[in-house]
């Protein structure tokens, strides 16, 4: 975690950003949006502010909210809670993360089963947990696990099985046949999992399918997901986390120490964000789709192989057809060279399989149109 001057490691969105301002390259690198989310949220949070609802809220999390995040289970995935007692509010998905983590595992014997390439805070979480992280390959182009590599990682030691559908950074989506391995897995080892699924409502081809709604799987699946990117409001940090009362509690046990409560008035706000029509939803995802679709055209127009993602923000396209060996140099010369900025994914790899993505690398499509457009007109000039 640390440099060897004693400073903290920058994680690569930090590291990325900055370049992209220095250089004043158009940032595809760290994932967030141009483009604020709903208004009916953001007026949700100005009532809210403007209410007089700034003080501590509850440690659970803003009734309006637990309800609202109850409601929402429900609705979309037919999922009924208790909203008292089985939902619990957090700072984003990474406090969820961070607070199921630190709950759930006792030291270096246990082991959290983790998709490579992760999202980059589940090896420093592990680290600061004191656990050992095992890594299953997901492979170019589909991404999706070899079921022998998943059967062979999960054993005895494994106490949770951490698993991002749809996936940051490649964009799969796990085949109801890697899911029902996964409950039958975790069954048969006793191992809790653990979703992350931030990306909920932004796929491009089918609805979403939570782990937490296959047979069997409820008693022992802690879901987590963010409004950051369902609004369109990746500053707000509210998230959540929900499941089985005495995990929830769990979870809550460590949480309240971590940060006691968080963001009052946008718990509130979220909550109305929560309660929106269906369109609201589908239409962020409908635009994403047209930017993964315009992002997608125009890396392979400049020359990069592209897997197609079916969720998510991001994109992934191998170098390797334009000459690149070694995906960090190419991203670290690539403002210069063509004025973008994306993240090699050896980013998110273990050294045990970084050779793995050695040339690949991943934009974020979630950008307005001209954005994208001007990339790819720059991309197709530089190569
Ligand atoms: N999980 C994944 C897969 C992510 O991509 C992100 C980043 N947006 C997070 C968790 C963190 O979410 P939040 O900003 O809500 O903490
Ligand atoms: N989730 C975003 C990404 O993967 C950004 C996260 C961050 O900045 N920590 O790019």
């Amino acid at each position: 975690l640390l440099t060897d001057d004693g400073l903290p490691v920058p994680t690569i969105f930090a590291e990325m950003t900055a370049l992209a301002a220095r250089t004043g390259a158009i940032n595809l690198g760290q994932g967030f949006p141009d483009e604020d989310g709903p208004q009916e949220v953001l007026e949700a949070a100005r009532a809210a502010i403007a209410g007089g609802r700034n003080q501590y809220p509850p440690g659970r999390g803003e009734p309006e909210l637990l309800a609202a995040i109850a409601e929402h289970q429900s609705r979309w995935y037919g999922i009924e809670l208790d909203a008292d007692t089985q939902v619990l509010v957090t700072a984003g998905a990474t406090e969820a993360l961070a607070a199921t983590v630190l709950a759930l595992v006792d030291g270096p014997d246990d082991e959290v089963v983790v998709f490579e390439p992760y999202y980059d805070a589940y090896a420093a979480l592990v680290a600061l947990s004191g656990a050992r992280l095992v890594g299953v390959p997901l492979r170019w182009p589909d991404f999706q696990p070899d079921l022998d590599e998943l059967a062979a990682a999960i054993t005895d030691r494994t106490r949770i099985i951490l698993v991002n559908d749809p996936h940051n950074p490649t964009g799969t989506i796990f085949s109801r046949e890697t899911i029902d391995e996964i409950v039958r897995l975790a069954h048969r080892h006793d191992a809790v999992i653990v979703t992350d699924e931030v990306y909920e409502h932004l796929t491009f081809d089918a609805p979403h399918v939570p782990i937490a709604t296959l047979p069997g799987a409820a008693g022992r699946t802690l879901s987590i997901s963010s409004a950051g990117k369902t609004f369109s409001v990746t500053g707000w940090k509210v998230g959540w986390v929900t499941g089985p009362a005495e995990l929830v509690r769990a979870v809550l046990a460590v949480k309240q120490w971590l940060t006691y409560v968080n963001a009052g008035p946008f718990q509130l706000a979220v909550a109305a964000g929560l309660r929106l029509p269906d369109g609201v939803f589908s239409g962020i995802a409908d635009r994403l789709r047209a930017g993964r679709d315009l992002l997608g055209a125009g890396l392979r127009e400049a020359g990069f192989a592209v897997s197609t993602p079916a969720g998510s923000y991001f994109t992934v396209a191998d170098a390797a057809p334009l000459g690149a060996s070694d995906g960090d140099a190419f991203c670290r010369e690539l403002p210069d060279r063509a004025g973008v900025v994306a993240i090699p994914l050896t980013a998110f790899a273990s050294p045990a399989h970084r050779t793995e993505y050695a040339t690949l690398v991943r934009f974020a499509a979630c950008k307005r149109p001209d954005v994208l457009a001007e990339a790819s007109a720059r991309l197709a000039r530089a190569f």
